[in-house]
């Protein structure tokens, strides 16, 4: 098996089991107890809120765990909104917020619900043709009125990385709160919330192979959100329930490799991208690629997204034929594969119509090889022959 959809999610690292075992095993303290054993388990999280906060530039006290990144975009936009809404500035009315048509349904589908809850308005931003928002459309679309601002880091279809730096001073400079889903960033690219001037940050454990249904919110200091889940008062109140100590664990493990060996690892993914991308390119006719091109820099394409939309070629159907030579790959987002037709995100882009329904995404990791790679691209070009043949 080749498994190339890491943007879905990522192999669970060995180094990560291996520090998840104990607290799977002989280290089950609820951390809220009082003896010794809990001790152990209440130690383990916090050396691991230590390790994330300490990859991306925070405070530990900055970072709240939660289930994964649907939550952490769930727990940021619905409290932000109430510290939006609770301002004096907008007395009057209900702030409106802003977000991209390119975002993934964890944020489209709950700023959705909020605004069905409040009443409040919404703008969508519209990306450029490479899936990028671009700074001054931000600045462009504020207004009075706006009270928070929701825009990704890394997009998970088409590979975009937005300048979450440049639209952070916008949005401080104006009072505007600000929160960034960087699940596909966190990890694979450096990330520095002192300079970023966003106020919240979503992470997902299982997409730095670590374990799944284990993510994470940085809140910035003094920003005081209402409880999301209430109970126990764990996670500073935030959110309640025991803790996920061996997911968390595995969490902290991860970030801690992830500050080791990320930089090394990019050069290394980016090399396997970029010569899977020639090689499609250069193999088959009537292909483009999606998203901004290799030539651009980290700064605009994260180092292991490869996507792709052929001419007169149905996505599921080349899945399939992948499928069979067992590469693992897919044509968008997995989190919305039930979506109808072409996805969103390809629709904000503006593929061209005989190429919409033709795409691919394959995502590299550090365990990639280039034998893998080889092989992705003859059989990529052997299921689109195939394909073309009988259409
Ligand atoms: N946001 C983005 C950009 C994602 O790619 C994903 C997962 O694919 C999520 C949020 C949701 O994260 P989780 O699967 O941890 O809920």
């Amino acid at each position: 098996m080749i498994y190339l959809d890491n943007a879905a999610t990522t192999a669970l690292d060995p180094e990560v089991l291996e520090a998840m075992m104990p607290y799977l095993t002989e280290e089950y303290g609820n951390p809220s107890a009082t003896y010794g054993l809990a001790a152990k388990a209440r130690t383990a999280v916090q050396r691991a809120r230590e390790k994330a906060a300490e990859l991306i530039g925070a405070e530990p006290d900055e970072i709240i765990f939660t289930s994964g990144g649907t939550e952490a975009d769930n727990m940021a936009i619905r409290g932000l909104y109430k510290v939006a809404a609770s301002d004096r500035r907008f007395d009057s009315g209900m702030p409106e917020i802003i977000t991209s048509a390119a975002e993934h349904p964890a944020v489209l589908e709950t700023v959705k619900s909020v605004a069905e809850y409040t009443g409040c308005g919404t703008k969508l931003l519209k990306t450029d043709k490479e899936g990028i928002i671009s700074p001054d459309e931000v600045k462009m679309a504020v207004t009075g009125k706006t009270g928070l601002i929701s825009l990704m880091m890394a997009n998970n279809e088409v590979a975009a990385v937005n300048d979450i730096a440049a639209i952070g001073k916008i949005t401080r400079e104006r009072g505007i709160l600000f929160h960034t889903d960087a699940v596909q960033a966190f990890g694979h690219m450096p990330i520095d919330v002192a300079t970023m001037e966003a106020d919240a940050l979503s992470a997902s454990a299982h997409k730095l192979h670590g374990p799944k249904g284990v993510g994470l919110l940085y809140l910035r200091r003094g920003i005081r959100l209402p409880a999301y889940v209430t109970g126990g008062g764990q996670e500073r109140g935030l959110r309640s329930g025991t803790e996920n100590v061996a997911g968390i664990v595995g969490f902290g493990k991860a970030c801690e490799i992830a500050k080791r060996d990320m930089l090394a690892d990019m050069r290394r993914i980016k090399e396997l991208r970029d010569k899977l991308v020639k090689g499609i390119m250069s193999e088959i006719d009537d292909v483009i690629l999606t998203g901004p091109g290799i030539d651009m820099g980290d700064q605009r394409r994260t180092v292991s997204g490869a996507s792709f939309a052929f001419k007169n070629i149905e996505g599921s159907s080349l899945l399939i034929q992948l499928d069979m030579k067992g590469i693992c790959a897919s044509t968008g987002s997995a989190c919305s594969a039930s979506e109808a037709g072409p996805s969103h995100v390809l629709r904000a882009i503006e593929v061209p119509d005989d190429y919409i329904n033709g795409s691919l995404r394959m995502g590299l990791s550090k365990f990639t090889t280039e034998e893998e790679i080889d092989a992705a691209i003859t059989a990529v070009k052997a299921s689109v022959a195939f394909l073309r043949s009988i259409w």
